[in-house]
């Protein structure tokens, strides 16, 4: 009889010993029953062991599908990492299937494409790190540097992904790499039909598919011989999951890439502060298209003013579109100074309080601090901390009384709710039936406006303003992203409404983003990352008396533990959610063991962990 140790794939629970007269790979995928019930349920062999002092049963059934070494081990780390079960960890991935052949002719791309200099330099760069940051503007052509790399590694006859945020997969991209890469190339993402997604795994299993580029679960596929990996707007948060595993698949990239001496590339124009701290970097700065842009500023707290509404006239008056941004969909309130634009800071944690409840109170969700709304702003003395309120759907409603003329549209994630929406939408946009889109954060993602002539930037403070470290990257990054949808095709104006000018106009204007990393990394030494390591601890229970309990008694454990801090804990920022209450401590240190460890020793079954948490 032999033994094996086997995880069951997306359960919390931990591995289990059965027994199987056959011999059984490490990785194969087999099937079995739990403490003697009918059904069979998926598992994943892990390895062989000794016999147990306990009696097992037996494995079911045996597939033909299996995990490599590497998902194995990719795997493993996910779940040390990451603070999940290896099963839940190994069924991110589709396993490989053992009984279809392969299709081991070799073919070759010719993109026909001719980088200009600064592109060849980049290239050149490329080849010679292996993995680095393609730092490049908005219009600098990442997208060429990125064909090309591919065609390299699909000629010398091996794989690459093709990583994107879910929203900037447009047909524009599939459309490009098509025209390269023909049937090999296949797009993989949460809206694609399931029947498509047989097929392209079919085309993976035999070969016929060599690159796929897709959102962060394109990472998981079954590709026989992977050796690039390409992370486009690396800066984008959704490469974080927000369900468990809780795994960030732009930081997962990396650790692969090093791990198994992959080519690796990460691309933005807004380089994230993490990626830009750990890996060797170019700039690309010329834009592509020869274009002019000026950036003003609007400083009157009123949504749409006379400034607002007066450039847009004349835009539309001329035959052109216009974007406007707004941060969130829903009503968001946040806290501003009248006079200064600036917010009341945590004395604790450098970061700008959020309103609370009964709006009387500002509290700092780090660490808990709750302090009156004071009197006078705090930085110039004489103005007065106010909320303000931005909303998509408000604003679109003006927009129309404004202009009954014009054709105003949303474009948020409640208006767009299918690919095929998503496509008539912007579709109709660039064919100019649409005068006026008015969206969140969507806007901003990789699309190509061709007629855009302003873009309106509305409620940038309250990004500005939000509770978190890392609220001045997160705003500044968004400005320049939906900046550079404006005038893509010859001259282009963007206007901010911000109190917040100087802050803006400086990186915009007279410094550039590769300034504002170097200053924010010092202002992150010693507080934040990338310098420390984060984790969120999140408690949820119906029995809101009982969740507190287990808070406390957390908290004073964890406060105990010299080699981690307690940052903060108390409610959630959203306390009840689904008919949960909800509580958070917030830890870090510099050492990751360490925290690890203390991760690991939780066993709450109300509790949830977040490893480098979106604060
Ligand atoms: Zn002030
Ligand atoms: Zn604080």
């Amino acid at each position: 009889m032999n033994y094996y140790e086997v995880a069951i794939l997306k359960s919390p629970q931990e591995n289990l010993t059965y027994q199987s007269l056959d011999e059984i790979e490490n990785g194969t995928k087999v099937f079995i029953s739990l403490r003697n019930r009918k059904n069979l349920i998926e598992a994943v062999v892990v390895k062989k062991v000794e016999e147990p002092t306990f009696k097992c049963s037996d494995i079911g059934e045996i597939t033909s599908f299996f995990y490599s070494t590497e998902m194995l081990e990719i795997a493993t780390f996910i779940s040390q990492y990451y603070v999940c079960s290896f099963g839940e960890a190994i069924s991110l991935y589709i396993p490989f299937n053992k009984e279809i052949k392969i299709n081991e002719e070799q073919q070759l791309f010719d993109s026909k494409i001719v980088l200009s200099k600064e592109q060849e330099k980049a290239f050149e760069f490329y080849l010679q790190k292996k993995q680095f940051l393609l730092f490049a503007n908005t219009g600098s052509g990442k997208t060429e540097i990125y064909i090309k790399a591919i065609e390299k590694v699909l000629n010398a006859n091996a794989n690459a992904i093709l990583l994107m945020p879910e929203i900037s997969l447009t047909p524009q991209m599939e459309n490009r790499l098509e025209k390269v890469f023909g049937n090999s190339v296949a797009i993989w993402h949460s809206k694609v039909t399931k029947k498509r997604k047989e097929q392209i795994l079919e085309g993976i299993y035999t070969g016929n598919i060599k690159v796929v580029a897709g959102a962060r679960s394109a990472l998981f596929l079954p590709f026989k011989n992977l050796k690039l990996i390409v992370v486009d707007e690396e800066h984008d948060e959704s490469y974080k999951s927000d369900s468990k595993p809780r795994y960030n698949a732009k930081d997962l990239s990396i650790y692969i890439a090093k791990k198994y001496n992959l080519n690796l590339i990460l691309g933005s124009a807004t380089a994230s502060i993490g990626s830009f701290h750990k890996l060797p970097f170019i700039r690309l700065k010329k834009t592509y298209f020869d274009t002019s842009k000026r950036v003003y500023f609007d400083n009157s707290s009123q949504e749409l003013s006379v400034a607002i509404i007066d450039k847009i006239s004349t835009t539309l008056s001329r035959g052109n579109q216009v974007i406007v941004f707004l941060p969130t969909r829903a009503n968001f309130k946040y806290q501003i100074c009248t006079s200064c634009g600036k917010s009341v800071e945590c004395p604790y944690c450098s970061v700008s309080m959020s309103l609370h409840k009964n709006d009387l109170a500002l509290k700092c969700h780090y660490c808990g601090y709750t302090q009156k709304i004071p009197d006078s702003c705090p930085s110039c003395g004489n103005g007065i901390i106010h909320n303000l309120r931005v909303g998509t759907a408000e604003v679109e409603e003006r927009l129309k009384e404004f202009f009954p003329q014009k054709i105003v549209k949303r474009f948020d994630r409640d208006e767009i709710k299918t690919d095929n929406k998503l496509k008539s939408v912007l579709n109709e946009f660039n064919s100019n039936k649409i005068d006026i889109l008015v969206g969140t954060q969507m806007l901003s993602k990789g699309h190509d406006y061709h007629n855009v002539k302003l873009a309106v930037v509305l409620g940038i403070d309250s990004v500005l303003n939000m509770n978190s470290y890392k609220s001045r990257e997160r705003a500044l990054s968004l400005l320049i992203q939906i900046a550079g949808r404006s005038g893509r095709k010859g001259e282009g104006e963007v206007i901010v409404q911000t109190q917040n000018e100087e802050f803006f106009d400086y990186y915009i204007n007279s410094s550039d983003y590769e300034e504002f990393l170097k200053s924010e990394l010092e202002f992150r030494e010693g507080l934040y990352p990338p310098y420390l390591k984060m984790a969120k601890i999140i408690f949820a229970h119906a029995n809101g008396l009982k969740v507190k309990d287990e808070l406390d008694r957390y908290v004073k454990l964890l406060k105990q533990n010299g080699n981690i801090e307690v940052v903060g804990f108390g409610q959630s920022p959203i306390f009840k959610l689904a008919n949960k209450y909800r509580y958070e401590i917030i830890i870090r240190s510099s050492n990751i063991k360490e925290l690890l460890k203390v991760l690991h020793s939780i066993k709450s079954t109300m509790v949830t962990i977040d490893m480098d948490t979106n604060f």
